[in-house]
C-alpha cells in the first residue's frame, strides 16, 4: 500500500473516531491555532481551538516546563464555521494528528465520549 493511500486512510479513520466533544456547536466560533512561545524554556507549541479567547497567556500551561504567563502568543483564525465542515482543509482533525504520526501506547481511548457532566 502506497504512503498516499495510508494517509487517506489514516485521516478517514480520524474523522469517523473523533466526533465533535467538549463543546456544543452553538458554543463553537470558529477555527483557531493559537501558537505560544514560552518564555521560561523556549518551546514554540501550537494549541488548536473552536472558541477564539479560551486559551490565553494566564491560563495556559507549558507542555514542557509545566509554567504559565510568559509567553509570545500568537494567534489566527483558521475558519469562521459555527459548525464543523467534513471537506474543510481548516478543520482541527485535518491537523491532528501531525501526518505520520504513530499511535503511542499511553493514549486512553473512550468507547463513548463524555458530556461534560460525567455522562457517557
Ligand atoms: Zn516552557
Amino acid at each position: 500500500m502506497k504512503t498516499d493511500d495510508l494517509r487517506d486512510q489514516a485521516d478517514q479513520t480520524t474523522v469517523l473516531k473523533n466526533p465533535p466533544a467538549g463543546i456544543s456547536e452553538s458554543q463553537r466560533e470558529g477555527v483557531f491555532v493559537n501558537g505560544f512561545i514560552c518564555q521560561h524554556c523556549g518551546l514554540h507549541f501550537n494549541l488548536f481551538s473552536w472558541k477564539a479567547n479560551r486559551h490565553r497567556a494566564d491560563n495556559t500551561f507549558c507542555p514542557e516546563c509545566g509554567r504559565r504567563g510568559a509567553y509570545i502568543h500568537y494567534r489566527k483564525m483558521l475558519s469562521d464555521k459555527t459548525c464543523r465542515d467534513e471537506s474543510s482543509q481548516d478543520e482541527i482533525f485535518r491537523h491532528v494528528p501531525w501526518p505520520g504520526s504513530q499511535l503511542m501506547s499511553d493514549s486512553v481511548i473512550m468507547a463513548t465520549p463524555q458530556k461534560k457532566d460525567g455522562r457517557k
